[in-house]
């Protein structure tokens, strides 16, 4: 997550100052990257995943499970081991203390049998985690905890604290947050002081038949007597309301990093990444729980986007920034590609100009003159004295990093011309349940990027309709319910100016149709164009583009879908929208046994029994 710089973190007041002279480190530190690696050419395909894991405490005699506590504990833990111990896995702290990061420590290569090696890598991270947890504890792939935000929702218990918390947050405790990782605290506290406000989203309920109409979120048993104006004033009937920067990064994911040949292959393959944002967001949904309300979103996508919003009032209301620091992609990278930029995008025009005169090309540097109008947030004294102290050749890796696009364009580090090339992270996924299910998203979605580069397939579409996909894919049922915009003709054509989409399912758009190959028999056709595949790694191949094609012609339930059904069927369930703390035990205790296989899921994903 980023660059973690030494030294004290300065507030927003203290930043504002400095800014200019951030930005300036920054963008001489990028044209410094790009005179430097511009024209390398031949670095290997290399890639690898990120998954984010939680921490979880079940009390069996009371049937609560609460967020356990002790990602740092852990991690400093790990940091005593001797490295043969770690050699393949590699783990990261993250915002809140009940979230642990863990990557394959070296990347995957283009060997075929690298792919067979996932799962098993996935599966290495959380039994080393397990090895330093308790009785009762374990380490689960959950994208959002289902009462998050609710009172004592942590192990060890807190309540939550408004008056004195750096956010005033009512829903979460600053105690969630990981100690001695000042980058988070100064972060999200910088957030709300640039904002000028709490943070404050509001996620619409699903309704029920016993739901109170209209349905009104309810925060007295928070204690929340000083509170009662700003809840009067932000709470919205029929709505969940949250308001905290932990809710939103409480949130686990999927993230994919593909390393490009050269500089140009990356913007091409960033380009054709972007249609497939929504696609695999869709594929991957499984948020439909927020503070132990069931609600009518299947994501996590813009609750996090709002969270993280560092935008005042007066930048929305005048467009000055017309998107959150997270968001989907902004712009595509190619100039051939800007035919397809077609909603008004903001940008910084001195580092625009000043990008150019330093021969990067146009839409390049469209995309970085907006990725500077974004200020630094999480700023040390030593940085912003750079030539004390060498640590300013990351000055750009700092303003790139806290940008969070559903695609995140990283070059080379500056100073380091061997190991790191061009690469692009693909960051919108959601997390599943199971190791097999993450594997065989994040093997698909590299595959695909092969099929795409072989074939010279052209996916682009006008951003205006990936943004439009974005929304669809984050809506109830959403694989089942929608249609998402696609070109048509996806074969590169030269004579083709811009390619006509149109609406299709995932069920076309993944296992195609009369009109149209599907996604799913590019990377079969890109498999048996190889004759060298052991049986292995194509049996494992074939069981994870089966679960795909599965998921998206609605055999296989999306997460979000299943556990929405699993509340509904309980027993102790209402039909009055709420989960409550019976109900979270036993779906997060089944979705252990699920993830630790001494059970299957329900007939509804019949896969699931053999994983
Ligand atoms: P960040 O948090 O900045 O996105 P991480 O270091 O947590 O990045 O994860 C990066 C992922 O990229 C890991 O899966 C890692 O194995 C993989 N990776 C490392 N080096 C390369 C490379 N040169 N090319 C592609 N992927 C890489
Ligand atoms: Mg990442
Ligand atoms: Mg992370
Ligand atoms: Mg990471």
């Amino acid at each position: 997550m980023g660059v973690l710089s030494t030294g004290r973190p300065l507030t927003w007041n203290e930043i504002v100052p400095y800014r200019s002279i951030l930005k300036n480190h920054a963008l001489n530190d990028l044209i410094t990257i790009l005179n430097k690696h511009r024209h390398r050419t031949n670095d290997a395909f290399l890639w690898g995943d990120e998954i984010e894991y939680s921490l979880l405490r079940f009390d069996h005699k009371t049937k609560r499970v609460q967020l356990l506590l002790k990602a740092d504990e852990i991690l400093s833990k790990f940091n005593q081991l001797d490295s043969n111990e770690l050699s393949s896995i590699m783990f990261h702290a993250e915002d809140c203390n009940f979230v642990i990061e863990g990557i394959p420590s070296i990347p995957y290569g283009s060997f075929f049998f690298h792919y067979n090696r996932v799962e098993s890598n996935m599966k290495l991270r959380r039994e080393q985690v397990e090895k330093f947890l308790d009785k009762n504890e374990y380490i689960l792939t959950i994208s959002a905890f289902p009462r998050l935000g609710c009172n004592r929702c942590t192990y060890p218990e807190y309540e939550s604290d408004p008056e004195h918390s750096f956010e005033h947050s009512i829903c979460c405790s600053d105690h969630y947050k990981t100690p001695n990782y000042p980058r988070t605290m100064f972060l999200n506290q910088n957030v709300v002081e640039r904002r000028q406000s709490k943070v404050s989203v509001n996620v619409p309920i699903l309704k029920d038949t016993n739901t109170s109409n209209p349905f009104r979120d309810d925060f007295s048993s928070y204690g929340v007597s000083n509170w009662k104006d700003y809840v009067n004033n932000n709470l919205q009937d029929n709505y969940i309301h949250l308001d905290s920067s932990s809710i939103g990064w409480g949130c686990c994911c999927l993230q994919v990093t593909l390393q490009a040949q050269s500089f140009d292959e990356s913007l091409h393959l960033y380009d054709q990444l972007i249609p497939l944002t929504s696609i695999f967001l869709s594929l991957s949904t499984s948020c439909p729980i927020w503070r132990g309300y069931l609600s009518n979103v299947d994501s996590r996508w813009n609750i996090l986007s709002s969270t993280t919003d560092d935008r005042t009032n007066e930048e929305i209301e005048k467009n000055l920034l017309n998107s959150s620091r997270y968001s989907s992609v902004p712009c595509y990278l190619s100039d051939s590609s800007d035919i397809y930029n077609d909603t008004n995008l903001n940008i910084d025009q001195e580092v625009y100009q000043i990008l150019i005169q330093n021969n990067c090309p146009s839409t390049v540097a469209k995309h970085f003159a907006h990725l500077f109008l974004r200020d630094p947030l999480y700023v040390t004294d030593e940085q912003v004295h750079p030539k004390d102290n060498p640590s300013n050749r990351f000055a750009f890796e700092n303003q790139n990093s806290m940008v969070w696009n559903s695609l995140r364009f990283k070059p080379p580090v500056s100073e380091d011309s061997a190991s790191l090339g061009w690469r692009i992270e693909f960051r919108p996924m959601e997390l599943q349940i199971t190791d097999f299910e993450n594997a065989a998203l994040s093997v698909f979605l590299t595959l695909l990027t092969r099929a795409i580069l072989s074939y010279n397939i052209d996916l682009r579409m006008p951003i205006s309709l990936v943004n439009e996909n974005m929304e669809r894919a984050q809506m109830k049922n959403n694989i089942q319910t929608n249609k998402f915009h696609f070109p048509t003709q996806i074969f590169h054509d030269r004579n083709c100016k811009k390619h006509e989409t149109r609406e299709m399912s995932m069920d076309e758009i993944i296992n195609g149709s009369t009109n149209f190959i599907g996604l799913k028999s590019l990377v079969v056709n890109y498999l048996n164009s190889f004759e060298d595949i052991d049986t292995s790694t194509r049996q494992t191949m074939d069981n994870y583009l089966h679960f795909i094609s599965q998921r998206a012609n609605g055999t296989i339930l999306t997460n979000a879908m299943w556990i929405r059904e699993y509340v509904k069927n309980h027993p102790l369930y209402k039909h009055d929208s709420i989960v409550n703390e019976q109900i979270q035990y036993d779906l997060i205790w089944l979705i252990q046994q699920i993830a630790n296989q001494k059970q299957s899921l329900p007939n509804t994903q019949p896969s699931y029994n053999k994983l």
